[in-house]
């Protein structure tokens, strides 16, 4: 049987409901939320992420700030860039959209930020708070991940939890989130000896390894929850053939564009797993949904502001 498909856009757009009446709120006491995205150089995916996420804040009402210094830019600079932000008052998210130029110290910029304007939750101060279990602003992937299973009633507890990654930004606050959440969790990574055995033992499965398509179902146990954290954009034709020989449909997309978009896992998943998240349309948009509630708990947060939680931002 086909695994139930975990539908982002659809979580998304409850969450936007539950953070619209929050701002609202915000507004009648005079608070409107502010986001200020950096966006160095011209990266084309780069433009597409910090593109959608200024499109979001303008959608939600929230305000926004767009800053594009050239590719040139160098750490010093970028810093100074950073230290203004953390001094605007109307600014209650910063966001530094990765990966910098390589002459730019990235560590040394994601430190300089403000933790309590740490949208991103990068900051070393929001990861030890994660990890010491007190409230914080968490990492937006990951958080986003923990909504949709939240939100679809996946049990978590005493679930045996596999993450395939172990980046700072995605498998890192992953593993600990699901931690948090009484799952006993296993951490994966290049090195890991025999992946697909211990892959298969996992009643919850969260591939974050940007590797096109490499979760076949042979690492799945039949009825695993899984989560396709992965975006790997597909330009060669043989190898669209290959992934989707059973998705006409995304063979189509594949003829039309000539690119077509696959996760980490294989889409041939959707039929051994019991519930499976969809590439595009499952983690991608909690990422930027998490986003806006960050900047939405910051701006209540560094204001003291005391409106109703939205359960999106009771972390
Ligand atoms: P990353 O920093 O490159 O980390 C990849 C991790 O995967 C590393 O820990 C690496 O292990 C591990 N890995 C690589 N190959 C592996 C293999 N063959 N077997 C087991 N583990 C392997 O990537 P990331 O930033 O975490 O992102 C991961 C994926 O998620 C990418 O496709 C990215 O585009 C996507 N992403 C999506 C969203 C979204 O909103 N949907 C957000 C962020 C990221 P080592 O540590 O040993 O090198």
């Amino acid at each position: 049987m086909a695994a139930r498909i975990l539908n982002g856009n659809a979580i998304r757009d409850q969450i936007y409901v539950e953070l619209s009446s929050e701002i609202a709120a915000l507004a009648a006491a005079g608070v409107r939320p502010g986001l200020a995205a950096v966006l160095v150089g011209d990266n084309p995916a780069s433009k597409l992420y910090v593109n959608s996420k200024i499109a979001a804040c303008g959608k939600l009402g929230l305000a926004s700030f767009l800053l594009t210094p050239p590719a040139s830019t160098r750490t010093a600079e970028l810093l100074a860039i950073v230290a203004e932000l953390n001094q605007r008052d109307e600014v209650d998210g910063i966001l530094v959209q990765m990966p910098l130029p390589r002459q730019i110290d990235s560590k040394q910029i994601l430190d300089a930020v403000d933790p309590a304007k740490d949208v991103d939750g990068f900051h070393p101060f929001n990861v030890g708070r994660l990890v010491s279990g007190r409230p914080v602003l968490v990492a937006c992937t990951p958080a986003g991940v923990m909504e949709m299973l939240r939100r679809s009633d996946i049990p978590l507890e005493g679930t045996d939890a596999v993450v395939m990654g172990r980046s700072d930004t995605v498998g890192k606050p992953m593993a600990i989130l699901l931690m948090h959440a009484n799952a006993t969790v296993t951490i994966c990574h290049s090195k890991t000896r025999d992946l697909k055995d211990v892959a298969r033992l996992a009643d919850l499965v969260v591939a974050a390894m940007g590797r096109a398509a490499m979760i076949t179902p042979d690492y799945i146990r039949p009825g695993a929850t899984v989560i396709d954290v992965g975006q790997n954009v597909i330009a060669d034709r043989n190898e669209a053939e290959r992934i989707f020989a059973n998705f006409p449909e995304k063979l189509e997309v594949f003829r039309k564009k000539g690119s077509v978009l696959v996760g980490d896992v294989h889409p041939d998943v959707v039929n051994t797993a019991g519930a499976v998240t969809p590439v595009p349309g499952g983690v991608g948009p909690l990422t930027i949904a998490m986003l806006m509630s960050n900047t939405v708990k910051a701006a209540r947060m560094r204001r003291g502001t005391r409106t109703p939680v939205a359960s999106a931002s009771r972390r």
